[in-house]
């Protein structure tokens, strides 16, 4: 992963701590205290951060109880979304259309 790879800006909008602390609904001094864990960018002595970084900052502290996460799966299922990505078919499983129809014809 390259240091950037997170990030889907088109153009540089950056926002400073007391912007993104707006933006969280978090306080200035948490983003302060906890900055060497947070993703952000550096310039100087001021990060900033872009909003992929507030996205991923979000996600990081996203508090979600296994109830809740179960119901939003079931949404998704009921809005025929997968919850998870369809497994990957593997070679000995993918067989030719009709090559069980044609096998019984033959014997
Ligand atoms: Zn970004």
């Amino acid at each position: 992963m390259s240091r950037r790879s997170y990030c889907r800006c088109t153009r540089v909008r950056n926002f400073n701590y007391e912007q993104a602390a707006r933006k969280l609904g978090c306080y200035r001094r948490w983003l302060e205290d906890n900055i060497s864990r947070l993703p952000h960018q550096k310039y100087g002595s001021a990060p900033v951060f872009c909003e992929c970084e507030l996205a991923l900052i979000q996600e990081m502290h996203s508090v979600i109880s296994d109830a809740a996460l179960e119901h939003a799966a079931a949404l998704a299922d009921e809005r025929g979304q997968a919850a998870e990505p369809e497994p990957v078919l593997s070679l000995k499983s993918i067989r030719p259309a009709g090559a069980s129809r044609r096998a019984r014809t033959a014997s």
